[in-house]
């Protein structure tokens, strides 16, 4: 009964101080939406809400309503998300929204159980729609309210073998009424007050609950299992360039890491580099090809990449390129997951191809295009960091420049 009396009054005093100290997030500008919630719970999904907020408000100014995201063009929603990552979530919310807007008649389902059938939504992310759009008695457990979970009942477990618990405890605190609130309460609570450094406790609401205070151990808390040594992968990638200062781009599978995505064409990725012999029989048209200095570090979830940037000028496109896509060695990877190179394939460039618009293809060929606009194409952080090393080290052409550096 004191337990019961005792989890009500710390629900209450978070609500409390939610209530005077809420963050202000354009997704809450219309609480109870179940497609703004969706929609920033799937952007904010291992992205921080300084990232997320620019995106929100353009996905929501450019469709206002599931139906309306439903009926665009998966590369014109890629193209949106381009500088994001994790571009499996932006397919995901594609496809989900077709399910959501063609086979249950625009509604979202109401319950976390129904909301885990739609592609892209996991635990987590039901439970933050259910209680926030629904106020459904669900705890939302993300990095942010595991720490405070974590902090608040000492829990030393590592994650991510805690994570069971953690939810346990969490739901075991969700108040009857005002269950959205409650979610958003705790992740603002963690966001700013339950720190992974330095925990203001002094301004906490919960700080003479707080078993983790009193034993002197919460900024240790949560404890995480050791991670992977990340493996570095490495490959060359070719920028192109025409005669009006075109570049050349091309579609990656749609499956596996960057799917669907864009990119300059890569040669595979393996434990080294190729030798510049090797390398330039990875290119994708025999042409005056010029290895810059440095390279392009990114990383991924799972592995770091490594490129080196080949560079070339021509003065008329090649009737066909050759291409090596580098693609996951397992199609059940998930993205971020480590890659391999794949068998070349030859692709024949369009007759006339239009600037800033992809050729279509048949099944089983990739998609290629020679553009000059790389603001409003589905390119990926990584590439885009390609294209800037190629601007940078060939005395770019300014509007190249330009729209390599936007992001
Ligand atoms: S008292 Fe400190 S450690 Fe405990 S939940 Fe509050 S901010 Fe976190």
């Amino acid at each position: 009964m004191r337990t019961l009396a005792n989890r009500k009054n710390r629900a209450q005093r978070l609500l409390d101080w939610y209530d005077v100290h809420r963050r202000e997030l354009p997704w809450r500008a219309r609480p109870g939406d179940p497609y703004r919630v969706w929609l920033s719970e799937i952007m904010l999904q291992q992205t921080t809400v300084a990232a997320v907020a620019a995106y929100y408000r353009k996905f929501i100014a450019r469709w206002p309503t599931v139906e309306d995201l439903a009926k665009a063009k998966l590369d014109e929603v890629l193209a949106a998300w381009a500088g994001l990552g994790y571009y499996a979530r932006a397919r995901n919310l594609h496809k989900a929204a077709n399910v959501v807007a063609k086979q249950m008649g625009g509604r979202f389902p109401r319950t976390a159980t129904e909301l885990r059938t739609l592609p892209g939504v996991g635990a987590y992310t039901a439970g933050a729609i259910a209680a926030i759009a629904f106020e459904a008695r669900e705890a939302a457990m993300d990095a942010n309210a595991e720490r405070v979970i974590a902090r608040l009942f000492a829990i030393d477990e590592p994650l991510p073998g805690a994570k069971a618990k953690l939810l346990e405890l969490g739901r075991s605190l969700v108040p009857e009424k005002r269950a959205g609130d409650f979610a958003q309460a705790l992740m603002d609570l963690g966001a700013g007050i339950c720190t992974v450094k330095r925990p203001a406790c002094g301004n906490c609401p919960w700080a003479d609950a707080c078993e983790g205070k009193k034993r002197g151990i919460a900024e240790r808390l949560p404890v995480k299992a050791p991670k992977a040594a990340r493996p570095l992968r490495r490959g060359v990638a070719f920028v192109a360039r025409d005669a009006a200062g075109a570049v050349l781009l091309v579609k990656r599978p749609e499956k596996g890491l960057l799917g669907g995505m864009l990119q300059p064409p890569l040669g595979p990725w393996s434990d080294d580099f190729p030798s510049a012999e090797e390398a330039l029989a990875q290119a994708p048209f025999r042409a005056k090809w010029r290895k810059l200095p440095g390279l392009v570090r990114h990383g991924f979830t799972h592995f770091e990449l490594a490129i080196k940037v080949w560079t070339a000028e021509i003065s008329s496109r090649p009737k066909r390129i050759h291409l090596c896509h580098s693609r996951p060695s397992d199609a059940k990877q998930r993205e971020g997951k480590g890659t391999q190179g794949s068998k070349p394939s030859l692709v024949s460039p369009p007759g006339s191809p239009s600037l800033g618009a992809l050729t279509s293809a048949s099944p089983g060929m990739t998609d290629m295009v020679w553009t000059t606009d790389l603001s409003n194409v589905a390119l990926p952080t990584v590439m885009r960091k390609i294209l800037a090393h190629a601007f940078d080290g060939e005395r770019p052409r300014q509007a190249h420049a330009k729209s390599a550096r936007r992001r």
